[in-house]
C-alpha cells in the first residue's frame, strides 16, 4: 500500500513537531515516529529553553549572541546564530500562549535561571536567562505540542521505523517505512521529506541519551550521498550521574549546585575564574576528567561530587525535583543531605546534516540544495552551536529552524506535483530487510555494539590524540566487517526489534567511523574536541567546517567556511 502526503516529517520530537505545527492547515503533513511521539527524547529535557527576555535581570540578544559565538569557539555561523537569538523571545512567548506551563518569578512573569556560559555585559557574570518549566520544560513543552498536533487532525505513523530515503530524479520524495505493529514494508510518498531523527549519543558507552537516539537520519542522508558537518564536535555533559551516565542538568548548578573533588575544593574556581560552575560544558569536563587524572576523584575514583546540600529541601524539591528524584532512585542519595557522584556523559552532537537556516539539506561544499529533503533539530547542522553548545540552546534551535524549515517547506512545495514513483524504490529496501533476515553468521548485534560502545569512550571521547583515533578508526572498521555476519534469530513480522536494532547498529557503526575520521582530521583543539597532541586552537588552518562524505573506501574529508558577521576569533577564557 502506498500512501502519499504534501509534507512527510520524520521525528516527532520538538524539531519535528513544531514543523508540523507550523504546516497546519495548509498543506496535508503527516510525521513518522519509531516510538510513540511523546516518547521522543525532546521529553527528557530538563534544564530549560535560553531567551534574552531579561525576566530577573538585564538582558539583550546581543548578549546572547555573544555567548553562543563565544560558547561555540567561534565556529558557529554567525548569520544563523543571530537569526535564533532575535527569534528566542518570540518562541517563549508562543510556548506560552499554547500552553506551556513556565515557571513564574513572584510578580508571575516568566522566571529564568542560569546556565552554564550564559553572561551579560560580553562575559562578565552569569545571566539568568533559561526559561523553564521545574525541571520538566521539555516534557511540558513536547506534550503541548503533541496536543496541538493532535487538534488539528496531524496525520501520525507512529512505531513505524524509517529505513529508507527516496529519490526521484535526484529529489527527495518520500521514505520506505517498517510498520512495526504489523510488520508490513510501506512506501510513503511526499513532495518535501523533513528529517528531524536527533541524535546518536548511544554510540558511546556512557551517555545520558535514550536507546532511540541512534543517529538513523543522519546516517539515512549520508547513504543518500549528502555530507555530515563537524562530526567531530561530541558533547560530554560534565555531570552524568557516576556510574549510569543518566542527565544530571546544568540547572543544578544553574540553581546554585557546586563542584568539589576529593578535597572538597570548588576546584572550578582554578579552571574558569570569572563564571566558575557555569563555565561552558566542554571547560568543566574536561577540569573534572582533569581532576580525575590528577587523583582529585572522590576516593581516588573517576568522579567527583555536586553538592547541592547547602540549597536547602525546600528549593531542591520545588526546582530540582526530578533531579534529586533520579539520585534517590538509581543511586540511593538524598542530595538535600548528600553530595550527588558526578562524571562527563555523552549528551549532544554539534554536527549533522548540513542546511541553511531554512532547513534545506546542503549536498556539497558549496552550499547547493538537495531538493526535496529537510533537516532540523539535532541531527542537522545550521550551524549555531560550532564546536560547542551552551546549555538550553537545543530547545531554542529545535523551535526556531523546526518553525523555519515548516514554512520553507509549505513555499517549496506550493507548485510541486507527486512524483510518480517506480516500485523498485520499495523491492530494493524490501529486499535489503530480507537479506539481514536471511544472514546466516555466527555474530550477534548485541556483542559488536557494545564493542562499539567501548572503542568510542576509549579514542573518541574528551581528550583525543592521534593513535587513539586511528586505532578507534581501525576498530571500528573490523567491526563493520563483523556486522556483515550479523544474524539476526527473531524472523517474526510484528515488533521485530531485533531486526530494528541490527539496522540501527549498521546506522551507529556508519557514524562511529565519520567522527573519528573526522577528529583526527581535525589537528587542533577547539570547543568539544581536544587533542592532547595539538591542544591549541589553529585558526589559520582550521576555522572551517568539515564535511564528511561517502565514498566507496569510506569517509572523505572536505571543509567549507564558517561565517563571521559580528565577532572575530579570541581567545576563549571563562
Ligand atoms: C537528558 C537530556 C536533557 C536535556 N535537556 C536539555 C535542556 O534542558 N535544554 C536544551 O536546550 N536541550 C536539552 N537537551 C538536548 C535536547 O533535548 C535534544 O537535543 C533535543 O530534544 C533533540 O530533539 P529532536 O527534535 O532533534 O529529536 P528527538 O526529540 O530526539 O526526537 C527524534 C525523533 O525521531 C524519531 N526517529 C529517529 N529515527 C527514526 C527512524 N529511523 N524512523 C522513524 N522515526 C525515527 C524518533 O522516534 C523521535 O520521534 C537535553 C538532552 C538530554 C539527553
Amino acid at each position: 500500500m502506498n500512501l502519499k502526503h504534501d509534507i512527510l516529517i520524520i521525528g516527532a520530537g520538538l524539531a519535528g513537531l513544531r514543523a508540523a505545527v507550523e504546516c497546519l492547515g495548509q498543506a496535508d503533513v503527516a510525521v513518522v515516529s519509531k516510538v510513540f511521539p511523546t516518547r521522543s527524547h525532546s521529553g527528557a529535557a530538563q534544564g530549560g529553553i535560553t531567551a534574552a527576555l531579561g525576566n530577573e535581570e538585564e538582558d539583550r540578544w546581543e548578549w546572547h549572541l555573544f555567548d553562543t559565538v563565544k560558547g561555540s569557539d567561534y565556529l558557529g555561523d554567525q548569520d544563523a546564530i543571530e537569526i535564533m537569538v532575535r527569534d528566542a523571545p518570540r518562541v517563549i512567548y508562543e510556548l506560552e500562549h499554547m500552553g506551556v506551563p513556565f515557571s513564574r518569578t513572584p510578580e508571575g512573569k516568566i522566571a529564568q535561571r542560569n546556565f552554564g556560559g550564559h553572561t551579560r555585559d560580553y562575559g562578565k557574570r552569569p545571566v539568568k536567562r533559561a526559561c523553564h518549566a521545574a525541571d520538566r520544560t521539555g516534557r511540558v513543552a513536547l506534550d503541548t505540542l503533541y496536543d496541538q498536533c493532535l487538534c488539528h487532525q496531524v496525520k501520525f505513523y507512529s512505531e513505524n521505523y524509517v529505513l529508507s530515503l527516496v529519490f526521484d530524479r535526484k529529489k527527495c520524495s518520500g521514505v520506505v517505512a517498517y510498520d512495526l505493529p504489523t510488520g508490513e514494508i510501506r512506501l510513503l510518498q511526499a513532495k518535501a521529506v523533513l528529517l528531524a531523527t536527533g541524535g546518536c549519543g548511544r554510540i558511546y558507552k556512557t551517555t545520558s541519551n535514550g536507546f532511540a537516539s541512534t543517529g538513523d537520519g543522519m546516517s539515512l542522508a549520508y547513504q543518500a550521498g549528502v555530507p555530515l558537518e563537524d562530526m567531530e564536535f561530541v558533547q560530554f555533559h560534565p555531570t552524568g550521574l557516576y556510574p549510569l551516565g543518566i542527565l544530571v542538568s546544568e540547572a543544578a548548578r544553574g540553581e546554585g549546585g557546586l563542584l568539589r573533588n576529593r578535597l572538597g575544593e570548588r576546584f572550578m574556581e582554578r579552571y574558569a575564574p570569572t563564571v566558575k560552575d557555569l563555565a561552558a560544558r566542554d571547560v568543566v569536563s574536561r577540569a573534572i576528567l582533569t581532576e580525575i587524572r590528577e587523583r582529585r576523584g572522590i576516593g581516588g575514583r573517576d568522579y567527583v561530587h555536586l553538592d547541592l546540600t547547602h540549597l536547602g529541601e525546600e528549593k531542591i524539591e520545588e526546582r530540582l525535583w526530578e533531579i534529586a528524584s533520579f539520585a534517590r532512585i538509581y543511586l540511593g542519595i538524598d542530595p538535600v543531605y548528600d553530595p550527588i557522584p558526578v562524571q562527563p556523559t555523552c549528551h549532544y552532537l554539534m554536527g549533522g546534516i548540513p542546511t541553511d537556516v531554512d532547513g534545506r539539506v546542503l549536498g556539497d561544499e558549496k552550499s547547493s540544495p538537495v531538493p526535496g529533503l529537510y533537516a532540523a533539530g539535532e541531527c542537522a547542522c545550521v550551524s549555531v552551536h560550532g564546536a560547542n553548545r551552551l546549555g538550553c540552546n537545543s530547545l531554542l534551535d529545535l523551535l526556531v529552524f523546526g518553525r523555519r524549515s515548516g514554512l520553507a517547506m509549505k513555499r517549496d512545495i506550493s507548485k510541486d506535483e507527486y512524483p510518480i514513483l517506480s516500485e523498485e524504490s520499495l523491492s530494493n529496501v524490501g529486499s535489503k530487510v530480507r537479506g539481514l533476515l536471511d544472514q546466516q553468521g555466527r555474530e550477534k548485534s548485541d556483542s559488536i555494539r557494545k564493542e562499539m560502545q567501548a572503542v568510542m569512550v576509549q579514542y573518541g571521547s574528551v581528550f583525543r590524540n592521534d593513535e587513539g583515533l586511528k586505532k578507534g578508526i581501525e576498530a571500528i572498521r573490523f567491526l563493520k566487517e563483523r556486522y556483515g555476519e550479523v544474524r539476526v534469530s527473531d524472523h517474526g513480522k510484528a515488533f521485530n526489534y531485533e531486526l530494528v536494532e541490527a539496522i540501527e547498529l549498521g546506522h551507529q557503526l556508519e557514524l562511529s567511523e565519520v567522527i573519528l575520521l573526522s577528529a583526527l582530521q581535525r589537528r587542533e583543539s577547539r570547543g568539544a574536541h581536544w587533542r592532547e597532541d595539538f591542544p591549541r586552537r589553529a585558526d589559520r588552518y582550521y576555522l572551517k567546517h568539515s564535511l564528511a562524505f561517502p565514498t566507496p573506501k569510506g569517509p572523505e574529508i572536505r571543509y567549507k567556511p564558517v561565517k563571521i558577521t559580528k565577532f572575530q576569533p579570541e581567545a576563549r577564557v571563562y
